[in-house]
């Protein structure tokens, strides 16, 4: 019988609300040892004072959910106490003076419910995910991967296999019969189907860079106004803006939610020849990040133009937006100027002049690497592997002539494979790795 766990199921801090879960087959002792008998009805929020003896804790809404119709398959019952540190406090320490009872452990709840068929491994990812998950694309892609859609899709992929396999185990049933040429050839052909279809899902990378967020750095000149668009991008000041050369000296960076895809945007030190130890560092770090981001915004003083910052110009490719900043003090630019043949963005940081332009240049490029895919995606190295493991053995199955046994072999390593991105087999040892990650009361 597993033990009853407990824990604060909202974040720890001064709120209106908190919520306290508690699930296992002692959650009714527990509601009992609050005053509360008889039970609340089933999924019904009742308004309830709860007691720790004679002491009135608090006034809270429980929530009573009967297992198996519950999110662990347990009984769990709910608190949605008033959120203040000293109830949270009181009604935690009431809870662990009851016999059988104890905190609940990281994911322990979402593991639970995973052990009890609630959900899958991926399902549970996505959960995790979407606890995580800091802008609308995000959201939309956890969300799709909670309700099952990577879930329905390597069930797909595994039952086209173990079909497949029935079919070859049927001959070794009989080993008097010869597998007919045509038979063969139509599983050689639903084999190659199914490793076209996972590979076609393996090239889109889409999900796994959605999850991550991208980077981008801001690169360019001393005084070019990199901070001052750092600051208008983040809509407050993180990095110090001003007209002396050479403030910014480390990369400072903020996360970003860039219409609904998340963006890591770094500003850093201006670019020159510097004697200082400090700033010529911070241009080292500079140059690093330039090299490393998937996207470079190569800020230029519009007032130079067409002499531009040679060692800015020297990391413009094609993953670039070229901005040229100040334009507000240079009204003689040409109307589309160009910068190493890329079109240039004539902006100004200050009178704010074309800074929507940049942010839709910036949106369009982060949506072509991440665009919310209409097919369910990988979104993470663990599917990433399981999938390729796939692969090898179905290679096998299609490149090596052996005996059927052995071939039959193959599909079922294939098969284990994706029942590993599941955990409807033998999961055990990934359990942890999963689980561990989530937070407390999930
Ligand atoms: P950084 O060194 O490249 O980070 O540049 P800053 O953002 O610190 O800006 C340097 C100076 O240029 C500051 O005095 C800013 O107020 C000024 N500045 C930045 N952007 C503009 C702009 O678009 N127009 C004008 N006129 N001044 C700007």
């Amino acid at each position: 019988m597993q033990e009853t766990i407990y824990a604060l199921a909202t974040a720890a801090g001064r709120a209106g609300v908190a919520v306290i879960r508690i699930s296992g087959n002692k959650s009714a002792e527990a509601l009992a040892s609050f005053g509360l008998k008889p039970l609340p009805s089933p999924r019904v929020a009742t308004l309830s004072k709860l007691y720790s003896g004679k002491i009135l804790l608090d006034d809270a809404l429980v929530i009573w959910f009967p297992a198996p119709h519950s999110f662990t398959g347990e009984d769990i019952a709910e608190l949605h106490t008033h959120g203040g540190r000293a109830v949270i406090n009181a009604i935690l320490e009431h809870l662990s003076g009851i016999k059988g009872l104890r905190s609940a452990e990281a994911g322990e709840f979402s593991r639970r419910a995973f052990e009890n068929g609630k959900m899958d491994l991926t399902q549970a990812e996505g959960l995790a995910d979407l606890v995580e998950a800091e802008t609308e694309a995000q959201r939309k892609q956890a969300l799709r991967q909670m309700e099952g859609g990577l879930l329905d899709l390597y069930e797909e992929f595994r039952s086209s296999l173990i079909e497949i396999l029935a079919h070859l185990e049927a001959y070794i049933d009989f080993p008097d019969e010869d597998i007919p040429p045509n038979t063969a050839k139509e599983m050689q052909k639903e084999v190659e189907n199914l490793k076209n279809k996972i590979e076609k899902h393996l090239a889109n990378s889409s999900g796994e860079i959605l999850r991550e967020g991208l980077h981008a750095a801001i690169i360019g000149a001393p005084n070019v106004g990199k901070s001052s668009i750092m600051n208008w991008l983040a809509k407050r000041d993180i990095a110090i803006v001003s007209s002396l050369a050479g403030t910014t000296r480390d990369v400072i960076e903020a996360r970003l939610d860039i219409g609904g895809f998340p963006l890591t945007l770094s500003d850093t030190a201006g670019l020159r020849e510097s004697s200082d130890e400090i700033e010529s560092e911070g241009i080292k770090r500079a140059l690093f990040r330039a090299e490393n981001a998937d996207l470079k915004i190569c800020v230029f003083d519009a007032n130079l133009y067409p002499e531009l910052d040679k060692s800015t110009l020297d990391l413009v490719d094609e993953n670039s937006l070229v901005i040229l900043n100040k334009s507000d003090l240079s009204p003689a630019l040409p109307s589309s100027p160009e910068i190493a043949g890329r079109e240039a963005i004539a902006i100004s940081a200050t009178t704010g002049k074309n800074m929507e332009k940049l942010l839709e240049k910036m949106q369009e490029e982060l949506a072509n690497r991440m665009e919310f895919s209409a097919e369910p995606v990988v979104t993470r190295q663990r599917h990433r592997a399981g999938l390729n493991e796939c692969l090898e053995y179905l290679e096998k199955f299609l490149t090596e002539n052996k005996d059927i046994e052995l071939q039959a072999e193959d599909l079922r390593r294939a098969a284990q494979a994706l029942g590993k991105l599941t955990g409807r087999i033998d999961v055990e040892d990934i359990l942890d790795k999963i689980f561990s990650s989530f937070c407390i009361g999930k």
